[in-house]
């Protein structure tokens, strides 16, 4: 990676200032975490730096407090949670900046929790001034945070001003390790397979993979977007008729590369459980809801010769089954066929769980959104503002 990485750092003694994405789902009032997994994802770059006899200053935000301090928006159950995943003390801060804060920077606790970054509204401004207070008392400063990467925030840019040495975690690392290996000269046959709802979230992506694949698989909403574009009937589905002529260049510009559906599964109502059938050609009074059996043989055929694979976004409206079908089948070919595969969005993310094929897919990304735009070959504010090595 030509960014330093934690591994590069001299921890011994310095007090690191380290960015983590702990913006964990909470139960209604905000006390009860319904999913530590955010935690656990940087578990092991805490434990790392804390081996290396660094102490740490953790910040995350968490919701969208937009600027105001907001009780049921607190870090506070996160640092319970965390103090009995590490096994040692972790002490809550009372704000991210500010005489408190600072006096906990000069003590002797080795990790410290900064309460939500984003309860000012510098933070999300990117001020230099709320970042140098961040960063006040701070040795150097360790990004783990990929799923908040994509925003030129204070937290995650402009506090890498204020420090001698800023460097990605092991979390980010691997994330960037993962989709570099993808993106960058990847074992052929290099295969992406797009889904998810709308043509218009993802056009970067579309025409940057088009550079990188030899085949891009669409499946999901987007699919009728396309189409629409080709004059094919689409009944009742989702589609974005503003986004038709775009398709229609993106058809054009990639040729025989771009795959569509050669079969749906329809539904009269987009319900869990409701009468369906598979059609090839789309009826007025119905909504295509998944990928049909041929379209799923046709790009399992594809995904079994592929040697690297990248997937964003479901086939189908997967939270409702059985329209979940398409999707579960991809997620069983991405895992069956062996290749480097890098999964990335919650959805995708929530279908190779529940097929149960997770831990044979080589990465699945922890964030969404900062995945899509490494894709898209955008470079991301928070790993372009880490030092080069
Ligand atoms: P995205 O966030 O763009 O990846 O979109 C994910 C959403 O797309 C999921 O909530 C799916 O239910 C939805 N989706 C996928 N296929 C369809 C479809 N054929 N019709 C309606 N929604 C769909």
């Amino acid at each position: 990676m030509p960014k330093l990485s934690i591994r590069d750092l001299d921890l011994k003694g310095k007090l690191v200032f380290m960015r983590v994405d702990f913006n964990v789902p909470l139960a209604p009032g905000g006390q009860e975490i319904t999913s530590d997994k955010r935690i656990r994802a940087s578990l092991p770059t805490i434990k790392y730096a804390l081996e290396q006899g660094a102490r740490l200053v953790l910040a995350s935000h968490l919701g969208r407090p937009k600027g105001k301090p907001n009780p049921e928006m607190s870090l506070k159950p996160v640092a319970v949670r965390l103090q009995e995943l590490l096994g040692e003390p972790v002490v809550m801060a009372p704000d991210c900046i500010g005489p408190e804060v600072e006096k906990l920077k000069e003590g002797s606790d080795r990790v410290i929790l900064l309460e939500n970054v984003r309860f000012h509204p510098q933070e999300e401004k990117n001020d230099p001034e709320f970042a140098r207070q961040l960063a006040a008392g701070c040795d150097c400063y360790v990004n783990d945070a990929f799923g908040s990467a994509h925003r030129a925030h204070a937290s995650t840019e402009a506090i890498t001003r204020f420090v001698s040495k800023s460097a990605a975690g092991l979390l980010m690392e691997k994330e960037l390790e993962y989709l570099t290996k993808v993106t960058q000269d990847p074992p052929r046959r290099c295969i992406a397979i797009l889904g998810g709802a709308k043509v218009s979230d993802k056009i970067e992506v579309i025409e940057n993979l088009l550079k990188i694949v030899d085949r891009l698989l669409i499946g999901g909403a987007m699919a009728y977007t396309f189409k629409l574009a080709k004059g094919e009937p689409v009944g009742k589905s989702l589609v974005e008729p503003d986004k038709v002529e775009l398709a229609r260049e993106l058809l054009a510009k990639a040729g025989d590369k771009l795959m569509l559906p050669v079969d749906h599964v329809v539904a009269a109502q987009v319900e869990a459980g409701a009468p369906s059938r598979v059609v090839e050609s789309i009826p007025d009074d119905a909504a295509g809801v998944d990928i049909g059996p041929k379209t799923i043989e046709l790009y399992t055929a594809e995904i079994a010769k592929a040697k690297s694979i990248i997937w964003n976004g479901p086939m189908g409206v997967f939270e409702k089954p059985p329209f979940d079908a398409g999707t579960v089948a991809v997620a069983k070919a991405v895992a069956a066929s062996g290749s480097l595969s890098v999964v990335g969005g919650g959805d995708s993310e929530k279908a190779v769980k529940a097929a149960g094929v997770a831990d044979q897919i080589s990465h699945v990304s922890t964030g969404g959104g900062a995945s899509l735009e490494f894709l898209a070959g955008l470079m991301l504010p928070g790993v372009a503002a880490l030092t080069d090595k």
